[in-house]
């Protein structure tokens, strides 16, 4: 199970209220390099309308970068395909954060886009 950092949490829901209607599409990480999700790793293209705007070649191999984040202009938090396969290339942990972009709109997955519990931390 995963922890991740409410500070991480409140810049994620304000990122994807700032992009909607498009998605917010970002890296997270843990600057301990361990379970408790912390960091937020900014990528080239971090909007658009879908992950084809994530080129891994662009992804700095970094062992503190733990996988994925990102929103849906929907009330979905559910992985498309095209999600599940990125995951797959993009780390281990991956948020969806659906609209209207409140801490209960967050879903978190592994790397095979099954729903995984997380808890939030001060
Ligand atoms: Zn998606």
């Amino acid at each position: 199970m995963y922890l991740v950092k409410q500070q991480l949490i409140d810049s994620l829901l304000e990122a994807a209220r700032i992009v909607y209607p498009n998605e917010f599409i970002c890296l997270i990480g843990s600057k301990q390099n361990n379970q408790i999700l912390d960091d937020l790793v900014v990528v080239p293209a971090v909007y658009g309308d879908s992950y084809s705007f994530i080129h891994s070649h662009l992804v700095p191999i970094d062992p503190t970068i733990k996988g994925s984040v990102h929103s849906h202009p929907t009330q979905s938090n559910q992985p498309s395909t095209a999600d599940k396969q990125a995951f797959q290339k993009l780390g281990s942990v991956h948020l969806i954060i659906g609209y209207p972009y409140t801490i209960d709109c967050i879903q978190m997955y592994d790397s095979q886009g099954n729903p995984i519990h997380f808890e939030v931390i001060q």
